[in-house]
């Protein structure tokens, strides 16, 4: 089996955009705020919005299963208040939930959180607690600058974040570290907010003892990881300065990468410099990059075909990193699959 542990619904039906902008133009002027009963969206249009995507492409690709949350780049934990993302994420939250139950052996939930920058993040534990007590979800995505790329919050090691994370511990279940879009325009949204984003947290995480706080927590770090695996000498060499255990005991219990890099010689270095019980199967899509590679003829973002061409994985590292990692980092999902 193979499973993508890393999927958005970036195609879902245009309406949902429309009640978005409404949301915002609300904003301005209350009168133009749509109510959340306004937002009506069919099984039909949600069947068609994923047949032709998201599981067309698990097909021709020979994947089984995605993972799959709301469209990142949309989460916009920087616009309004945190009444506004409760009620979006209320809502796409709940397209997730229905895109899982119309096809459930494709596609298992993970959540947005109503994040708000200068929000404490205790205020994401009941939309958590109940994406995956009522609708089955394994997983959050947790965004670690609501403010769209200023930083204004604390680091990912602080106790702002600590009873999100005891939620999190309670519940077994993960969090993808994952930007939303960018509003500073120094950092384009997918190209360097999302690598700077990856990059900070690992960073945040050796520079702190996070994890001698909650020991079973565990953060899945997307894009391969940003520049970490490439600069792995770097971290290693920072964290001993630091006085810190080498990084593969003190982080590698709790820290994965996902394989959402778009060449074979990113591939191969993430995969020779990280151990296979750390990298998880990912493609992201229909995500960050669309097109087809010129020197390959494949699309960027197929990702299986690099693995498949690692020579040097074995048979058990493969399966791993195929299904076997997110048995072990999401929890619910081996027990829903147990059931
Ligand atoms: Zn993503």
């Amino acid at each position: 089996m193979i499973i993508d542990c890393h999927g958005h619904y970036t195609t879902a039906p245009k309406s949902l955009e429309t009640f978005r902008q409404r949301q915002i133009d609300g904003l301005k002027d209350a009168r133009l705020a749509p109510g959340k009963d306004s937002l009506v969206i069919g099984d039909d249009e949600i069947r068609d919005s994923i047949e032709g995507a998201q599981l067309r492409i698990q097909r021709e690709r020979g994947t089984d299963l995605t993972i799959f949350s709301p469209r990142a780049g949309g989460m916009g934990h920087h616009i309004g208040n945190a009444v506004t993302s409760a009620l979006w994420s209320g809502i796409c939250n709940e397209l997730i939930h229905r895109v899982c139950a119309l096809f459930p052996k494709n596609f298992v939930g993970v959540c947005q959180l109503p994040q708000s920058p200068g929000v404490p993040p205790a205020n994401c534990i009941a939309e958590l607690d109940r994406c995956v007590n009522e609708y089955g979800f394994i997983g959050c995505n947790l965004n670690p600058v609501p403010s769209g790329g200023y930083w204004t919050d604390p680091p990912l090691t602080d106790r702002y974040w600590y009873p999100l994370y005891e939620k999190l511990v309670e519940l077994d279940v993960p969090a993808m570290v994952h930007v939303s879009a960018s509003c500073n325009p120094a950092f384009h949204f997918t190209g360097a907010h999302y690598i700077n984003g990856d990059t900070t947290a690992f960073m945040q995480f050796i520079s702190a003892d996070l994890f001698k706080d909650f020991p079973t927590l565990r953060f899945v770090i997307p894009h391969g990881g940003g520049a970490v695996p490439y600069h792995w000498g770097r971290y290693r060499g920072l964290a001993q300065d630091m006085g810190k255990p080498p990084l593969k005991d003190f982080l590698l219990n709790n820290v994965d990468f996902d394989t959402c890099v778009y060449h074979q010689a990113g591939i191969d270095l993430l995969t020779k410099v990280i151990p296979a019980d750390n990298i998880l199967f990912a493609s992201e899509i229909v995500g960050a990059v669309r097109g087809i590679d010129p020197e390959t003829g494949h699309y960027y973002d197929d990702t299986k075909r690099y693995i498949d061409k690692v020579d040097w994985l074995s048979a058990a590292d493969r399966e791993k990193i195929f299904s076997g990692n997110v048995r072990k980092v999401y929890p619910r999902f081996a027990a829903r699959a147990a059931q």
